[in-house]
């Protein structure tokens, strides 16, 4: 189809939240990112004390990297266990509080105040709750979307975005006829057509 081999296929969060729990989290990088290490210029462009987000966070450890950087780290994520395990990883005392805007939406932010995990679905967010960011870093997210949902997905991060913000992408690139994924194969004229 138009779609693609892979067009018509959905993980729920149902899904999501049963990887956690049986521990089928293959995606989570212990030692972090190290693309992430090779191109964080470009994602901080000399800049200092800058937002970032982290969309479909997991319990990514880059997170707690720009954060001992001096930036200010908002993800969000649907699995509780996922945020709770962040914090407990990395020794981080955390507070939790309701998110009023959003229905069952929970925020966990460490103490020291530079970390705000929130616990909701992504499509629950807007630049109402979140804010602006100056800088994305979407590893494991765009390509753990479903198909179907890519388009609100890449318009909702583009309405998360400051002016001059930088957004780093990492896609992986295979063929979609003989895995069904997660992660997703979107190849780079997709990612063109999504973001512009
Ligand atoms: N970016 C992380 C995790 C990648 S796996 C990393 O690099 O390790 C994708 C994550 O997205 C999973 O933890 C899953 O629970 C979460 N997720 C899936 N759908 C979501 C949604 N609609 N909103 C928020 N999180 C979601």
């Amino acid at each position: 189809s138009d779609a693609g081999p892979q067009g018509g296929r959905v993980v729920t969060e149902e899904e999501w939240l049963q990887k956690w729990e049986t521990g089928n989290i293959r995606f989570h990088k212990e030692q972090g990112h190290p693309l992430l290490q090779k191109h964080l210029d470009v994602l901080l462009n000399g800049r200092s004390g800058l937002r970032i987000f982290f969309p479909l966070c997991g319990k990514a450890v880059e997170m707690k990297w720009l954060a001992d950087m001096g930036h200010s780290v908002v993800g969000v994520e649907i699995s509780e266990q996922a945020l709770k395990e962040f914090f407990s990883e990395h020794g981080l005392p955390y507070c939790e509080e309701p998110v009023p805007e959003i229905s069952g939406g929970k925020m966990f932010q460490s103490i020291s105040g530079n970390i705000s995990l929130y616990c909701c679905s992504i499509y629950d967010l807007s630049s109402s709750v979140v804010g602006k960011f100056d800088g994305v870093w979407d590893r494991g997210a765009l390509v753990a979307v479903n198909p179907r949902d890519r388009q609100r997905y890449a318009s909702l991060m583009t309405s998360l975005m400051e002016k001059n913000s930088s957004y780093l992408l990492v896609t992986v690139s295979y063929d979609p006829n003989k895995h069904k994924g997660p992660p997703f194969y979107v190849p780079e004229s997709e990612v063109k057509s999504l973001f512009g």
